[in-house]
């Protein structure tokens, strides 16, 4: 690299570090930044001069300052773009619209035609975001990026789904197929990574840097982060412990193993239950809301699936040391119908429980966890050390 390249290189990390002190520190003080990232006063005051000027950054009335002038505030202009965030479901579409800080402005929800193939599911799925699109709300930078959420295996890197057994796709190259129809970067993941990546950026984990992001609807699957990492593995399909054999000579499962955790703690495992239980064949919605109204046999199933959840959560604690775990997805709508079914397995069986302080709670996200999380890989990528102009051709299709 050159030495002219090498300083726009510099700048634009030191741009990008400026611009994350606010975005999630503000209201800050130019002085503030300087003394917080090391930057000197100059520097500082030359970058957020051009933050002004592209409209990410806002100067605000005055801060308190102990001796002399009260310094200017700023602010992040979350307002100044939109993204839009997808949880594609086995049976549904679930997008939410946000500011450049996640926070939600417009949810949308329509269902998944069944046994539709992948095509029909990829049209649905255009179909569903230009409409978002079109509501997006006027702003300068306009819609910055799409993110989604998948229910299986994915290669992030290059967006492609590389299985998804409860959608029946294998190797769909989602992120080309979609930027090419909709004119905007689109970043694909598993479901429980941006679970995870919801929470930790935008959720109950901001201040953990230890997170298990569990996922328990269709299937399980698990957001890790580790040392304030999302953990990717080689090949970047980290977190596939829903295929975790829980019983050795269990239920054969699709994946060829044989006991797979999911099959025990899943939306299958309380409908299952409480048919043979009952004889009545329910939908997991309605469990669930019999669950709420304190019906016997739906509380006895929950209760046996939060066994099973724990036994598998046990698992993972024992092997990853997290002080979080955060249940996320519909199972953990039944809220302490099953946590604290987990809670009991943990307290019994969890070899390294006694020297950790691990807590587990429901998603603090709720139904928009993934479609939230989506919307912050989408935000993590946009301001991760490029310039914002940089994308505002692609931004304002
Ligand atoms: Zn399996």
């Amino acid at each position: 690299m050159d030495r002219t390249a090498d300083q726009a290189f510099m700048k634009e990390i030191n741009k990008s570090v400026v611009l994350n002190r606010i975005r999630f520190h503000s209201p800050i003080s130019r002085s503030q930044i300087s003394a917080d990232t090391g930057l000197n006063k100059a520097t500082v005051s030359a970058l957020i001069d051009e933050l002004i000027r592209e409209d990410l950054v806002l100067e605000v009335g005055h801060g308190r300052s102990r001796v002399g002038r009260r310094p200017i505030m700023l602010l992040f202009n979350a307002k100044v773009g939109t993204v839009l965030g997808v949880e594609l479901g086995v049976e549904y579409i679930r997008i939410v619209s946000t500011d450049l800080s996640a926070k939600v402005i417009a949810t949308h929800s329509r269902p998944l035609p069944q046994d539709a193939d992948a095509t029909e599911v990829i049209e649905a799925l255009v179909t569903a975001i230009e409409e978002a699109k079109r509501q997006a709300p006027a702003t300068n930078y306009g819609v910055v990026g799409i993110g989604i959420g998948v229910p299986g295996l994915v290669d992030f890197r290059r967006g492609i789904v590389l299985r998804a057994p409860h959608l029946n796709w294998a190797n769909i190259p989602l992120k080309a197929m979609l930027e090419s129809r909709l004119g905007v970067p689109v970043f694909v993941d598993n479901e429980a990574n941006a679970g995870a990546l919801g929470e930790k950026l935008y959720g109950a984990a901001t201040h953990i840097s230890n997170l298990l992001y569990i996922s328990a609807g269709t299937g399980i699957g698990t957001g890790i982060v580790i040392g304030n990492e999302l953990l990717r593995g080689a090949d970047g399909i980290v977190g596939e412990f829903g295929h975790m054999s829980i019983d050795t000579h269990g239920v054969p499962c699709t994946c060829g193993n044989a006991g797979c955790w999911e099959l025990y703690a899943s939306e299958r495992a309380v409908t299952s239950g409480y048919h043979r239980l009952t004889g009545q064949g329910l939908s997991f919605e309605e469990v669930l809301h019999r669950v709420h109204e304190s019906d016997p046999a739906a509380l006895q199933v929950f209760q046996t699936v939060g066994q099973y959840l724990g036994v598998g959560i046990v698992n993972l604690i024992n092997g990853l040391n997290p002080s979080m775990i955060l249940l996320g997805n519909r199972l953990s709508e039944a809220g302490r119908s099953v946590t604290d079914a987990v809670q009991q397995v943990m307290a019994t069986r969890c070899f390294i429980g006694p020297y950790s302080k691990v807590t587990v709670q429901v998603s603090s996200l709720g139904r928009d966890a993934c479609a939230i999380g989506a919307a912050a890989l989408v935000l993590h990528h946009f301001f991760s050390g490029t310039s914002a102009r940089d994308h505002i051709n692609v931004s304002t299709v």
